[in-house]
């Protein structure tokens, strides 16, 4: 009997957007409504998609979005103008800047340029470093899925031998850092890795997340490993175009004590992430704005303070 678990992204994504959902309508019975601004530069037709989906699921959660699509063409110093401008309203919590971004933009340059508190994909270096020094700071999304998608799976980690497949600073290096604020002991596997291979039939826990097509089968995975497939891959194969993760799904199901599929595994989760990355932004900068205005203010008192809390 194959006892293996596919594990189920789009219903894990489901409770984290329930629970974000219950958190946001508290908020704003408390007179917050948390807001996302989603930036779109040029027309890629992928990024189309993603920007709609993200839109979609935060009007759902009952976030307030606002969408800035830019031409192509726009130089940068506008986009950092508008990031500016985005950074100063106070009725903005989040700022997400779609990638990739046209060729004459400098990604890192005007990634580093949004506020870190509004940083919701946990892009910016203090937020990168926070995560390293293992600081609650906003932190990527996927690598976010994942771990919840871990946890669920495999209860506590702690101690686990996890193998990370890719180092890219979306989602191989934050996951490795994620893992190991976990107390997992991390191995990170990539392009000029010797014997990948052998290094990943080790691991509890394999995370791949490297953009080639069902590169991992069952020979890469010691029996029982959980495996988090990251990889979106569209393939053409029988005809139809499809999309297929880094992991060869019917090769590893039987060899594996849990997997995710593609799709319907990690993709959901970015997105729930997401929106609840934006949720806390709100609430940090709420606080934020309350400890500054006890501060600046000789009347205030402590027990006169509106203290929030969400799960
Ligand atoms: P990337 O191209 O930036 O990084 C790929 C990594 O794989 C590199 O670090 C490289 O060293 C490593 N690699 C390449 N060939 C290898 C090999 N033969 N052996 C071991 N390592 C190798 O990609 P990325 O942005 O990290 O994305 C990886 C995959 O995850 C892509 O398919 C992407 O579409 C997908 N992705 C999915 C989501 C989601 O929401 N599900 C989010 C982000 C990325």
């Amino acid at each position: 009997m194959n006892t293996s678990k596919v594990i189920d992204g789009k219903a894990a994504a489901a409770r984290v957007l329930a629970s974000v959902k219950a958190d946001v309508s508290k908020l704003k019975s408390d007179g917050i409504e948390p807001a996302l601004a989603v930036i779109l530069v040029g027309q890629d037709p992928a990024s189309q998609v993603y920007v709609r989906n993200k839109i979609l699921r935060a009007e759902e959660a009952g976030i307030r979005s606002l969408e800035y699509r830019l031409s192509a063409e726009t130089p940068q110093a506008e986009l950092l103008k508008l990031i500016t401008e985005l950074n100063d309203d106070h009725s903005i919590n989040g700022i997400l800047l779609q990638l990739p971004l046209p060729a004459h933009i400098e990604e890192a340059l005007v990634l580093q340029a949004i506020a870190p508190g509004k940083d919701v994909d946990g892009f910016h270096s203090e937020n990168v470093g926070g995560l390293s020094q293992g600081r609650n700071v906003l932190t990527p999304c996927t690598p976010s899925g994942c771990m919840q998608l871990l946890e669920d799976a495999c209860g506590d980690l702690s101690g686990k031998h996890a193998v990370v497949i890719g180092r890219s600073n979306i989602v191989g290096k934050p996951m490795a850092a994620l893992l190991l604020k976990a107390h997992c002991s991390v191995t990170v596997v990539h392009s000029r890795s010797v014997d990948a291979k052998a290094l990943c039939r080790q691991a509890d826990i394999v995370v791949a997340a490297v953009g080639r097509p069902r590169m991992i089968d069952s020979s890469w995975l010691k029996p029982g490993a959980v495996v988090i497939d990251v990889g979106i891959n569209r393939i053409e194969e029988d005809g139809r175009s499809r999309l297929v993760g880094d992991v060869d799904f019917d090769s590893a199901l039987p060899q594996v004590s849990a997997i995710t599929p593609v799709p319907g595994g990690v993709g959901p989760m970015t997105i729930a992430f997401l929106m609840k990355n934006t949720v806390t932004a709100a609430l940090q900068q709420f606080h934020s704005r309350q400890a500054h205005a006890q501060q600046s203010t000789t009347q205030s008192s402590p027990s006169e303070a509106v203290c929030l809390s969400i799960s």
